[in-house]
């Protein structure tokens, strides 16, 4: 992975990581890894994992660290190895995983280049999911389990912004309007 561009895609649920990540992969040729997608794939396959994953992600909560941090190596590993570079979607979520990430590319010999951060009105990503859960069936997204993923950001994952502002990585991206722009 020498000579790669890894970016973290950063922003609340519904702030629309899955949407841009799709685009930068396909402008850069990078590998897009998403987590939910990595454990939503699970549970429709009816793993172990998948099973433990279930019950975090019902409930609105973050799958633990120690696991999703393995779940992220294994990943990185098996499907990124001789890729150009990474879009991480929906990791890191916590400080720790933070400190996890850097440490798993400093092991591979390459480093985190930039974390963008799509910046959405509250409202905004309540409506947001509310049209995904009708449109796509998605179990998360519905009213309760919303409430909660908002509130899990809010106190785990959005300490992240300072975290990066303060390594000089964090770049903040209006997430309202059209897609394109
Ligand atoms: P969106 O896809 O609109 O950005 P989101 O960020 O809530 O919404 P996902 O990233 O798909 O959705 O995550 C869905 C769920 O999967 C989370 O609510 C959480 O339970 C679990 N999950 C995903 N990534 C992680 C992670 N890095 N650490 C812990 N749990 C995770
Ligand atoms: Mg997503």
């Amino acid at each position: 992975m020498k000579d790669t561009l890894n970016v973290v895609l950063f922003g609340a649920p519904g702030s629309g990581k899955g949407t841009q990540s799709a685009k930068l992969i396909d402008k850069y040729g990078l590998y897009h890894i998403s987590t939910g997608e990595v454990l939503r794939d699970h549970i429709k396959r009816g793993t172990e994992l998948g099973k433990i994953a279930d019950s975090y992600i019902s409930e609105g909560q973050l799958i633990p660290d120690d696991l999703m941090i393995k779940i992220l190596d294994d990943v990185l590993e098996k499907e990124a190895a001789d890729k150009k570079g990474v879009v991480f979607d929906g990791f890191p979520r916590t400080i720790p995983q933070a400190e996890a990430l850097k440490e798993l590319l400093k092991k591979r010999g390459t480093d985190l280049h930039a974390v963008i951060g799509l910046e959405v009105p509250e409202e905004e990503l309540m409506e947001r999911m509310l049209l995904r859960g009708k449109e796509t069936g998605r179990a998360d997204d519905n009213p309760e389990t919303i409430k909660n993923r908002l509130k899990v950001y809010h106190d785990q994952t959005h300490p992240l912004r300072e975290y990066y502002t303060k390594e000089g990585k964090y770049l903040p991206i209006n997430g309202t309007g059209i897609v394109d722009e």
